[in-house]
């Protein structure tokens, strides 16, 4: 198939990123993901298949949605407004209602669209070093749709990072890297049994994917910083011996952070953020220096220069 027509499921594409690797990107944001970190700010990327946001802000209480839905899945009852057990994602109730209460997060799009729009800003990317992200949820999720935007970006001398997981097939992973120029690669902890609790799986197949990774394709390790969870200095200590055994020389720290609360809402469910403490500015710099004592850099967040 020509590539161009390749589709798959994105939720966002955001202009003008300066957080997801060198220089000013586009970061097209894949939906569909196979882990379920704990702390996760992106709930609507679980999911590959759209779904609909409910702002219980907006709602006026008109009904429309109720008597629009033929599958009585709706309610007026704000606290479970979508009976998301019945909904068969038709989106007439979200048609129907006038004040933006309702939205669908999730659209299918083909490679030739989404390039349509990277290339506008191609002059940007040359002057910044910048280029394109592939994030989600997580990319290889979609690897035929991932492949395809990546061999698309190479054609247009656009280039590409790899935001992911790590969690993918291995024949998925060696030739998308091959296609991409870097992988910004979250290892989110060291021990299998600690990873399995905080993700849903085992680290095992990341930590080969890995391996694969850094023969294809620069790789830079994305650790996200959770108090409680992955900042003990043991974890430290084992994530920069497993760069360096790599060849990786910079971990870049990812502060966890509360921002994706209102998104749960939005889909009917509790946010388990709140279980969690946003590492204090000292914790930052001392994961910071501890890592950099093992001769890699470091970087908060993911402000990398290019
Ligand atoms: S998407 Fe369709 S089935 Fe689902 S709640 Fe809305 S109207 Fe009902
Ligand atoms: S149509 Fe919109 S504003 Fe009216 S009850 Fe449904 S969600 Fe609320």
């Amino acid at each position: 198939m020509e590539l161009e027509r390749v589709r798959g499921i994105i939720t966002t594409i955001k202009t003008f990123a300066t957080h997801d690797g060198p220089g000013i990107r586009t970061t097209i944001f894949l939906k569909g993901c196979p882990l379920r970190c704990l702390w996760c700010s992106s709930p609507e990327t679980w999911e590959k298949n759209p779904q609909i946001y409910f702002k219980a802000e907006k709602c006026v209480d008109c009904g429309e949605c109720v008597r629009a839905c033929p599958r009585n899945a709706v309610t007026m009852n704000k606290e479970r407004k979508i009976l998301r057990e019945l909904c068969d994602l038709c989106m007439k109730c979200v048609e129907a209602c006038k004040y933006g209460a309702l939205e669908i997060v999730g659209r299918e799009v083909s490679a030739g669209e989404i390039m349509e729009e990277v290339v506008k800003d191609k002059v940007f990317y040359e002057r910044s070093g910048g280029g394109v992200t592939l994030s989600g949820g997580e990319p290889l999720y979609q690897p035929d749709f991932t492949l395809a935007l990546a061999k698309l970006c190479r054609r247009e001398s656009i280039s590409v990072v790899l935001d992911t997981s790590g969690y993918a097939s291995p024949r998925w992973v060696e030739e998308i890297a091959k296609n991409i120029d870097m992988a910004l690669l979250d290892i989110k902890h060291m021990d299998p049994v600690k990873h399995k609790e905080m993700t849903g799986v085992s680290n095992e197949l990341i930590l080969e994917n890995a391996k694969l990774m850094v023969k294809k394709c620069e790789v830079r390790i994305s650790l996200p910083l959770i108090p409680g969870l992955n900042n003990t200095l043991e974890n430290l200590k084992r994530t920069a011996e497993f760069a360096r055994s790599l060849g990786v020389e910079a971990i870049d720290i990812v502060p966890f952070h509360r921002l994706g609360s209102h998104k749960y809402r939005f889909l009917g469910m509790t946010s388990p953020l709140s279980k969690f403490r946003v590492p204090s500015e000292a914790e930052i710099r001392e994961a910071m220096e501890f890592i950099e004592a093992y001769g890699l850099k470091t970087t908060k967040g993911r402000m990398i220069a290019s």
